[in-house]
């Protein structure tokens, strides 16, 4: 069987006491083993970034920018490889696969402008004689941790800042679908990247134990479910670390009685049932404002008779299974309990067969949802749409205030006052108007609120450079230039 090895120092690393499972998705068979990184293991990778530091941090910005250049050449031409390993062990179709690893590359192209983005300041003269300028140094070195539903992009998110501004990183992947992470450290690698500047070390609770309380971590990234989002950002920061700390969602998908019927319908589709619901920014409830719910309804139900769940390796496959047995059933008993709790189940996934032993399950639309049910108030983090009727914009607007996540949220309307309207109210990080997955692009940053992010900055773009850099202010005299030796020609200073 295949072992994934960690990546320290650009060495592949092997040997190990643990392992996990890595399976095939879409076939239910564990195709391969992942090592499980010990105390002594996580110690020796930082004690490689630690080391890579002074080296990485002196190395010049155009050279830095350099090797992103080169990442960004090879990922898009190895995009294929990566995209199979991607179907292979999360179970999206490949032409999600292909889609993470171009928003990812997102950053990498915006670390290629890294010159321009860790610029500081200058005054000049603030006192008779005296400037100050600021200057924005790295951190150290960073840790990433990272969640399985995003097992190329979100790792990009990070790292591509993180390293630009001169910082070193440990990234400790999803132990779910490991291999991509190796994969893109050994394309830096290639691309120039100096031994210990990025390494990759598998593991779970034991290893991530080890980065939350080692001195010689600085700064933690983090990507994942609420609860552990919240655990990393108090333990981190007890520790004294920067934390950012992103956790889960429950997106709302706003439509109002104005709304072009046809567009808000394929939408909610893709948005709700795309790479089968495991995205932090699928819509998971639909708000149905006033009197299109009934309608809407019937759109989205006779538009998901046609979508095809198979293999992620199939070309016709429109959604693949889903990451594990034991998260499918987990999902299926969100579907199970709805009409228990008073909701009407439109589309039972459950009752999809499929001629195969991985993680399906069919695509499910509930209706008549209120707060208070756990198909509502939990994140299911699968193929199951929620349809909440609102009467009012407002009613939709504190329904949508109210719950407890806040990462993205959409409006479909005609309408631009109201747009603008539920711009300003709404209390969300990301927001899209008749844009259902609103993820920002690379130039600017991603993040929610609520209990969708635990810290002050948002990830990747602008706010990654301050999270990923330390500010520092000179403050600078020069003797007085009538008192040197050279005739500097210059008045006499006040
Ligand atoms: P998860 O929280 O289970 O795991 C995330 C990471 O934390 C993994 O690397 C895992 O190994 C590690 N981890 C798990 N349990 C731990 C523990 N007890 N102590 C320390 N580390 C632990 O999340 P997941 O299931 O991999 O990913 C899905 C979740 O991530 C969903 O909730 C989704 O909404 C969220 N997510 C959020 C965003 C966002 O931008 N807000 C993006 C992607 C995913």
């Amino acid at each position: 069987m295949q072992t994934i090895p960690h990546f320290i120092n650009a060495q592949r690393v092997s040997e190990a006491e643990r392992f996990g499972p890595v399976f095939n998705p879409a076939t239910g068979e564990q195709e391969k083993q992942v090592v499980l990184a010990s105390r002594a293991r996580v110690d020796e990778a930082i004690a490689a970034a630690k080391a890579a530091l002074p080296g990485w941090r002196a190395t010049s910005l155009a050279r830095r920018s350099g090797i992103f250049f080169k990442v960004r050449e090879i990922l898009n031409r190895r995009k294929p490889e990566l995209a199979a390993i991607l179907t292979s062990e999360h179970g999206k179709v490949l032409s999600d696969a292909e889609g993470e690893i171009s928003r990812g590359l997102e950053n990498i192209e915006f670390a290629t402008g890294l010159s321009h983005m860790l610029k500081g300041e200058h005054s000049e003269q603030v006192s008779g004689g005296i400037d100050v300028h600021s200057v924005r140094q790295p951190v150290g070195v960073v840790a990433c941790i990272t969640p399985f539903n995003f097992p190329a992009m979100v790792p990009l998110w990070m790292i591509g800042s993180a390293l630009a501004c001169g910082n070193t990183v440990l990234l400790k992947p999803s132990e779910k679908d490991p291999s991509s992470a190796v994969f893109i450290a050994e394309v830096f690698a290639e691309a120039g990247l100096p031994a210990g500047v990025l390494n990759v070390v598998h593991g779970d609770k034991e290893a991530v134990d080890v980065l939350l309380e080692h001195q010689d971590v600085k700064a933690v990234s983090f990507v994942g479910s609420t609860p552990i989002a919240q655990s990393i950002y108090r333990r981190a920061a007890d520790h004294g670390k920067r934390v950012q700390a992103l956790g889960g969602a429950k997106n709302h998908m706003v439509v109002l009685p104005d709304a072009d019927l046809d567009m808000a319908a394929d939408a909610a589709v893709s948005a709700a049932y795309g790479s089968a619901g495991e995205r932090c920014m699928a819509v998971s409830v639909l708000v149905a404002v006033g009197n299109i719910a009934d309608d809407l309804v019937a759109a989205i139900r006779s538009r998901m008779a046609d979508l095809k769940i198979g293999p992620g390796t199939d070309p016709s496959s429109q959604m693949g299974p889903l990451i594990t047995a034991e998260h499918r059933d987990r999902v299926a008993s969100y579907v199970a309990g709805a009409e228990g709790e008073g909701a009407s189940v439109v589309v039972d996934g459950r009752e999809q067969q499929f001629d195969s032993d991985g993680f399906f399950i069919g695509v499910s639309l509930i209706d008549h949802v209120k707060p208070g049910m756990k198909v509502y108030d939990d994140e299911i983090f699968g193929p199951v749409l929620s349809v909440v009727r609102a009467e009012t914009y407002s009613d939709a607007v504190r329904l949508v205030n109210e719950n407890e996540f806040g990462n993205g949220v959409a409006i479909f309307t005609r309408d631009g006052g109201a747009a603008r309207q539920f711009e300003f109210d709404v209390e969300a990080g990301m927001v899209g108007v008749n844009v259902p997955i609103p993820v920002p692009v690379g130039t600017f940053s991603f993040g929610g609120w609520k209990n969708s992010l635990f810290g002050d900055t948002h990830m990747y773009g602008p706010d990654s450079i301050r999270f990923y850099t330390r500010g520092k202010v000179v403050t600078t005299r020069w003797p007085d230039p009538s008192t040197s030796v050279i005739d500097l020609g210059f008045p006499q200073v006040d």
